[in-house]
């Protein structure tokens, strides 16, 4: 057996090998082959059922090409986001609108203005791409942009608090997906955090009593992914500003998500924005790029012209700073905001955030057949009602009416577990991977970010579908 395992040469020189030669390049093709003799003489070696044609061009082709396919797939793939989760940070939150991605094209493949002041000729400064348009829109006189939300929040309070005390309440001591919890960014920002108050009730007073020589500033942060209900007290930042100013303090607001739209306007739940942070006297306002404003990640800081520069002359904003591609993604999206009314058509955020169950269920009845057909003889496949979440922090007690594929296998009792397993692992492996989430003992497919356009991409791979 072992002698008929063909040689490197013979297998490189085979007509099928030549062709993926010319795709992926000889040295590649090469390794990948090497790798397939020596997994055929193991085969050999420990087995002699093995398949008669084994050896052959055709056999040898089908396996180096698929080796060959698996190794050159990029590592990071589009999916199918079927959780229920619209905005998930595990696949990437905000899906950016094609004028932002051809912005980000057009920045990447030629020369920009990223720091190049075309009006003087001279040196500029690469806030200023997007600085008109926030201040615009949210009434902000200066804003700098850095990696994301956190970085955000850790550099304002680096810059205005190092080495003093920054006032919290206690019942906003959030923590947002493990890695950014308030305390511990406040100590590595090199603040010393003041806590007042209680978890669910924090007054004015609080406040006012724990002010003194070392403060550096009142914070306020957005509880955004919980709600403290019954006996609660929190003060407005209204109320903060303006004690705040009496000592000569800055008051900060994190607003975490911090959409620039009317979400009311819009059927949504309500979330703060960062334009009536600032009407109510906040002096800085951070909030994320990539949540609810539907744009790349980033974090965004607007405020006060003195204190953004402050800001901006730290150090550490050069270590935070972003690139090019984000200015251009984050200045299209930003644009939008300007059209008020078509904005739920241009932002893909909006629009699967306000997609109507009538809508989902269209696209949740074209694709159940392919589904069902797939299924048979594993589960049942039926459209049902559920409950999509925004995602990111917002407030997962508020949830959107929605319709999912629910997929039930057949066996009940013992090995129900695993046979949900097995349906969520067959659908994870599948070329463009679609995940679902296991729940009230079935597989569900939330319809709502099925977008109509990756609707036949859907059912053609559907087809494919193994569960073992
Ligand atoms: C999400 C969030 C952050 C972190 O923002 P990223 O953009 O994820 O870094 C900080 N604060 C609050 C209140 C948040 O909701």
């Amino acid at each position: 057996m072992l002698a008929a395992i063909p040689s490197v040469d013979r297998a490189l020189n085979m007509a099928t090998t030549q062709v993926l030669i010319a795709e992926y390049g000889r040295t590649p093709v090469v390794s990948a082959i090497r790798t397939l003799l020596a997994e055929l003489r193991d085969h050999v070696t420990r087995s002699d059922s093995l398949p008669a044609d084994i050896f052959s061009e055709p056999a040898i082709n089908l396996r180096l090409q698929s080796a060959l396919q698996r190794s050159f797939r990029p590592s990071l793939r589009p999916v199918f986001n079927l959780t229920g989760t619209v905005l998930h940070t595990n696949l990437g939150r905000a899906q950016l609108p094609d004028v932002a991605v051809q912005a980000v094209i057009d920045a990447m493949t030629r020369p920009c203005n990223l720091e190049y002041d075309l009006d003087g000729g001279s040196r500029g400064d690469r806030d200023n791409l997007i600085e008109p348009l926030l201040q615009e829109l949210t009434g902000a006189e200066a804003a700098t942009v850095v990696n994301n939300n956190a970085a955000a929040v850790f550099l304002a309070l680096n810059t205005l608090g190092l080495r003093k005390e920054v006032i919290v309440s206690r019942g906003e001591l959030v923590e947002i997906g493990g890695s950014f919890r308030v305390p511990d960014i406040m100590s590595r920002a090199g603040c010393r955090l003041r806590e007042v108050g209680t978890t669910n009730r924090t007054h004015l007073k609080d406040y006012t009593e724990s002010i003194s020589a070392k403060t550096a500033m009142l914070l306020k942060v957005h509880t955004s992914n919980y709600a403290i209900q019954g006996f609660t007290a929190s003060v407005a930042e209204k109320n903060l500003a303006a004690l705040a100013h009496e000592h000569g303090l800055p008051f900060m607001v994190d607003l975490g998500s911090g959409t620039l739209a009317d979400l009311d306007k819009l059927g949504l739940p309500s979330e703060p924005t960062p334009q009536e942070s600032l009407a109510n006297g906040a002096d800085l306002v951070t909030f994320s790029g990539d949540k609810l404003l539907g744009g790349p990640q980033a974090g965004i800081i607007i405020g006060r012209k003195d204190l953004i520069a402050k800001i901006k002359r730290n150090p550490l904003k050069r270590a935070l700073r972003v690139d090019k591609m984000t200015y251009a993604a984050l200045d299209a999206v930003l644009r939008l905001y300007r059209d008020p009314e078509r904005l739920i058509q241009n932002l893909p955020t909006l629009r699967l955030l306000t997609r109507s169950t009538a809508e989902i269920e269209v696209v949740a009845k074209e694709v159940l057949p392919a589904v069902m057909l797939a299924m048979s003889g594993h589960a049942t496949v039926a459209i049902k009602p559920c409950h999509s979440q925004i995602g990111s922090g917002s407030l997962p007690v508020n949830l959107l009416s929605s319709e999912c594929l629910a997929i039930s296998p057949l066996i009940k009792g013992r090995g129900e577990g695993s046979a949900l397993k097995k349906i969520d692992q067959a659908f994870r492996q599948l070329p463009v991977p679609i995940l679902g989430r296991i729940a009230d003992g079935a597989f569900c497919l939330d319809m709502r970010c099925l977008e109509t356009v990756h609707v036949n991409e859907f059912i053609g791979q559907i087809r494919q579908l193994t569960i073992i």
